[in-house]
């Protein structure tokens, strides 16, 4: 049985009472001390792992300012603190063994945008693609650019003065500041922006903690001022980390923002920025170059800068490798054509912005011509994407390339240390050729990718951190970079910033080290702020060394093989934070978007699931032969220890598996993770085997038991005489009180008939060997197996009838599969013994009939695509493929004419089903092939989780949540578009949640093609 965990790390007593003086003083935020939020809070994404003491969500800068006011006080100058935004900094930058600040719960607003002005006023918790896609309607946008735009903030993007691509025409973040509010260490709010002599002079005239900071400021400019000029390279990236080179601009004004961008958390907390806003460019053109190898890609970047491109990135031929395996690369393949003689090796993806498409295509033309001269070397291909569209798909690619470097097999994972180095762009070649000498004389696995432009390489060497000697290779690798930078002029913090990586700081500044920490001490006296980063207060207190923090690899290590073997997905998980992601519009994790509550994100889950499986080794146990345990026990053997458990856990007995469990109940097992994760991590698996552990030890919820058999029940419930019974007592009050009460809400009814009879009506009968073994070729060519699923036959046997009718329209032979529970619900509820027979039993029966060679389809597409996934991870024998509608469907769209006819002005929009969206590459799109080969055109709208995913919303605890998640994009979506379009959704549980939230039916896509063909019909006839 599995034991109660709770040996965990406690927070400290000193830490527990700096939280209750800083509830007592007024803050109105959150703040947690729960194992769970410190886990998952304790990495980012690079290759540590601290475990902070607290997390404070403040609501706003007020919260800041007393959390501030009170650490200044002499009392607490021994607690420490780190701001966080996203958490995706590569270096520790926001890890603390102290107080993790996270000021992207609540403060995440857009408070102001003066389109006239051409500025945004934001706190700091915004995400910046949430501030574009805000001032996208004002043909406005920020312009610094970062990989993960997503889920970075702009409070974290100013701390670590991001840039990215587009950087030598765009400049970076410190370049799009106007304004900062920072609330520094004594609870004052500094307001910071150029200052003319006049306002300098008052400014350091203060005699206060900001008038001390403007001094030190204006002190060292004026006494360093040449040795500053000298040292600080004059690159395009300039320097992050208290940038003195910038502490007057060209105007001589001073500038405190420039020393506050890319200080990295380590001299105030900033609360709300002014930012500039750019028009968007007119129209974009991409030419995607293509060359035999990437030496020859970097070297003829400079004279491809000659055309005028608004940047050049360049990516090896790992990272394209990688890309083309992705689920993105389905909508870039036009732009990558293989060419027929030679392999690529190396891509410069050069991008033309303007004014305009004619000034736009005349810059592309010029590079191609160029690229065509036959007296040109090196050889290359290329192809153009133009337009907003094509570009921002070749962009998206790129900017998953990171994630996707993951995807290694093995116990080797790319990692992040040496990944942003900054040479002179015309030097970027030769270092590389060095660097790359560096990491194969290690013996070393990696990919390159970077901007060429800007000299920046990006790269992250594959190291089993696991592994207890690697560490001294980060050392040493590190070291020979530093001494490469040095030697071409560059930066070993070229984008990404310093974090734990500061003990290199001292050598680069020389004698000018000092000033850096005369900043620290003026804004951060005792240290508090991400102490040991960037610079300390004080020549006696050193920097953290990079081996010194703790780090991930080494708490792996910890967790015992089996475990590891069994809870794959949650040691995969690489930390990058793609699952972050803002975009309400886009499915990845919808728990997350409900809640701004990172437990309840894939990362979260992943990390929790880690951690119980250390707990768990830390007792000398692993998950395999808990498994093990668990399967062979008879539940009543272990009934009586769960009830004593259960009762324990009423009582408020800790246990760590409790903590885990409240962020696995809140998953919606959507699966969006698993599709578009870029090391597809599977948390609906890695919560189905927590569950099926977690309930060794804990009685289940009843409702579990019934919506786990509810698919083995239904077609007892569907007969025609117990029906009526559960209808009427589903629209009885009393009754529904008492279903909710058990944990369920909003039941659906069933249908007046079985799917049986509806097909019958059809002439469309149950499969049969006779009648299947005696089909002639043709007849067999045109055959299909409708494999049901209980949702559609049974709750909506009207669109399933709908389904069967229109394939019939097609002229297709239809035949159906004996209804068999599919026994994903058991699956997402972690029965894994039950759900391994059921699945075993219908896999022979799939397997039975597919020797047939008719193809197998299925309806519903989650319970669809449960047979490519779930079933193959637990049947031992082979699973045959069972396709969605629409891949069988695509392939034969030839056969179908263009007969139907739009009333004229109707549109016809398809909104997706998470799962297919994401775990069938390009399944959307074989709708629209199909809508189009009969002259319907379809658009398929970008929509988020409608929020019900089979029976999450169903459950009465998860009701609001899923109101939450369904009011993020479906709902506005439908009530926009319901009076104006046709519209259709493909999955079972998104119409039930339609017509649940906004009373309004929307249709399957063949219902609605069904209604069409039989009008036609009708016409014709
Ligand atoms: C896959 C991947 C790709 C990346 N690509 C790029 C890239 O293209 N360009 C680039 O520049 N970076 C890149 N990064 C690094 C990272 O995304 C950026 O540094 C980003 O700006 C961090 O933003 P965040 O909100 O996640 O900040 P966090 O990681 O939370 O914090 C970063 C630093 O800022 C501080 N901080 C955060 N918010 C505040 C605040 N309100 N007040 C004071 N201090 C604060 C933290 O203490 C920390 O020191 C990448 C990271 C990953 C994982
Ligand atoms: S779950 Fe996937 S997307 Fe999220 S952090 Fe882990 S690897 Fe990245
Ligand atoms: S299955 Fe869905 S809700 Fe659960 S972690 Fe994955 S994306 Fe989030």
């Amino acid at each position: 049985m599995l034991p109660r965990l709770e040996q965990i790390t406690p927070t400290q007593s000193r830490y527990l009472e700096f939280l209750k003086t800083l509830k007592d003083s007024g803050f109105r935020g959150e703040m947690t001390q729960d194992y769970a939020t410190r886990t998952v809070l304790a990495t980012d994404n690079s290759i540590y792992q601290v475990l902070p003491q607290a997390v404070v969500f403040p609501m706003d800068k007020a919260d800041v300012q007393a959390l501030a006011r009170l650490a200044a006080t002499a009392d607490w100058a021994d607690i420490v603190f780190s701001p966080r935004g996203g958490g995706t900094g590569t270096n520790g930058q926001s890890l603390t063994d102290g107080i993790v600040v996270d000021l992207s719960r609540h403060m995440n607003q857009i408070l102001e945008i003066n389109a006239a002005e051409g500025w945004a006023r934001v706190e700091a918790g915004v995400v910046k693609d949430q501030l574009n896609a805000a001032a996208k309607t004002h043909g406005l946008f920020f312009a610094p650019e970062l990989s993960t735009s997503n889920r970075a903030t702009i409070g974290g993007m100013i701390n670590t003065d991001a840039s990215g691509q587009g950087s030598v025409m765009y400049g970076k973040t410190r370049d799009h500041v106007l304004e900062l509010k920072t609330v520094l260490l004594d609870g004052s709010l500094l307001h910071t922006c150029p200052l003319d002599v006049e306002q300098e002079k008052a400014a350091t005239g203060q005699a206060s903690l900001a008038g001390d900071i403007y001094r030190t400021l204006a002190d060292i400019w004026d006494r360093r001022r040449e040795d500053i000029e000298e040292r600080f390279p004059r690159l395009n990236r300039c320097l992050t980390g208290y940038d003195l080179a910038h502490l007057r601009d060209e105007q001589g004004r001073l500038n405190a923002n420039n020393v506050l961008c890319g200080s990295e958390g380590t001299l105030g907390f900033l609360v709300e920025a002014k930012i500039n806003l750019m028009p968007i460019p007119d129209y974009q053109a991409l030419v995607v170059v293509q060359y035999d190898s990437f030496d020859a890609s970097l070297r003829d970047a400079r004279a491809l800068m000659e055309a005028g491109p608004a940047s050049i990135e360049t990516i090896d031929s790992k990272v394209l490798e990688l890309a083309r395996s992705d689920i993105i690369w389905h909508d870039v393949a036009p732009f990558f054509p293989t060419p027929p003689d030679s392999p690529t090796r190396g891509v410069n993806l050069v991008e033309f912005t303007g004014g305009g498409e004619q000034e736009v295509r005349r810059a592309v033309k010029k590079l191609t011509e160029l690229l065509d001269d036959p007296k040109r070397t090196p050889a290359c291909h290329y192809a153009v994407a133009f337009g907003e569209q094509a570009v921002s798909q070749v962009w998206k690619m790129r900017k998953r390339a990171v994630g996707l470097l993951a995807k290694t097999s093995g116990e080797a994972r790319p990692v992040a240390f040496v990944e942003d180095t900054a040479v002179p762009p015309e030097h970027l070649a030769d270092f590389i050729g060095e660097f790359r000498a560096v990491l194969d004389r290690q013996g070393l696995n990696y990919g390159m990718f970077g901007h060429v432009d800007a000299g920046v390489l990006h790269v992250r060497p594959a190291l089993d951190l696991k592994d207890p000697e690697t560490i001294n290779v980060v050392r040493s690798v590190t070291e020979e970079v530093v001494a490469l930078v040095q030697k071409y002029h560059g930066l070993l913090w070229g984008e990404h910033g310093k974090g734990f990586r500061s003990e290199f700081a001292p050598s680069f500044f020389g004698d000018l080290y000092p000033e850096l920490q005369a900043v620290k001490r003026a804004f951060d006296p005792h240290n508090q702020l991400n102490p040991g980063k960037i610079a300390t207060p004080d020549a006696r207190i050193p920097l953290v060394k990079l081996d010194e923090p703790g780090q991930r690899g080494a708490l792996d290590r910890t967790i015992p093989l089996a475990s590891r073997r069994s809870q794959p997905d949650a040691m995969d998980c690489n930390g990058n934070g793609a699952c972050y992601n803002f975009d309400p519009d886009d499915a990845m994790c919808p728990s997350w978007k409900a809640t701004r509550d990172r437990r309840h994100s894939p990362k979260g889950r992943a990390s929790l699931i880690r951690e119980w499986l250390r707990l768990l080794g830390d007792q000398g146990l692993d998950t395999e032969s808990l498994a093990a345990q668990t399967n062979s026990t008879p539940a009543l053997r272990s009934l009586p220890a769960r009830l004593r458990n259960t009762r324990a856990r009423k009582r408020g007995q800790y246990d760590y598996s409790n903590e885990v469990r409240e962020a696995m109940d809140g998953c919606l097992s959507c699966k969006s993770c698993s599709g578009q994760c870029p090391v597809q991590v599977d948390i609906p698996e890695a919560r189905a085997r927590f569950m099926h552990l977690y309930h060794s030890r804990y009685l289940r919820p009843f409702k579990d038991h019934l919506i786990g058999r509810l698919e083995q029940l239904i077609p007892f419930i569907a007969n025609p005489l117990a029906r009526p019974l559960y209808n009427s007592l589903m629209r009885w009050e009393p009754g529904k009180a008492l279903v909710r009460n058990i944990g369920i809400v909003d039941s659906p009814l069933l249908a007046p008939q079985t799917p049986i009879a509806v097909a019958a009506r059809l002439g469309i009968g149950i499969v049969n060997h006779d009648e299947l073994a005696g089909l002639s070729e043709d007849e067999r060519a045109r055959s299909l197996i409708i494999v049901q699923d209980a949702f559609t036959s049974y709750f909506e046997t009207d669109t399933f009838a709908a389904i069967l009718e229109s394939l019939q329209y097609l002229g297709l032979r239809v035949w159906l599969l004996p209804f068999h529970p599919n026994g994903k619900p058991l699956h997402v509820h972690g029965f894994l013994k039950q759900f391994e027979t059921i699945a075993g039993k219908h896999a022979s029966l799939l397997s039975y009939y597919a020797k047939y060679d008719i193809p197998l389809v299925g309806i519903d597409p989650s319970m669809t695509l449960a047979f490519r996934s779930e079933y193959r991870k637990y049947v031992s024998t082979k699973v045959p493929t069972v396709m969605l509608l629409q891949e069988f469907l695509a392939p034969r769209v030839e056969k179908l004419t263009k007969t139907l006819e739009l009333e004229s002005g109707k549109q016809v929009t398809l909104m997706g089903h998470c799962s297919e969206k994401t775990n069938a590459v390009g399944s959307l799109d074989q709708w629209r092939q199909v809508f189009e080969a009969l002259g319907i055109e379809l658009k398929i709208e970008a929509t988020g989780c409608c929020g019900m995913a089979g029976t999450y919303g169903h459950e009465t605890r998860n009701l609001s949540t899923s109101k939450t998640i369904y009011e993020l994009s479906w709902g506005p979506k439908i009530r926009n578009l319901k009076n104006r379009r046709v519209v259709l959704a493909s999955g079972y549980s998104c119409r039930s949640q339609v017509r649940r939230f906004d009373n309004a039916e929307v249709k399957h896509p063949l219902e609605y093609l069904r209604d069409m063909l039989r009008n036609r019909d009708a016409k014709d006839s």
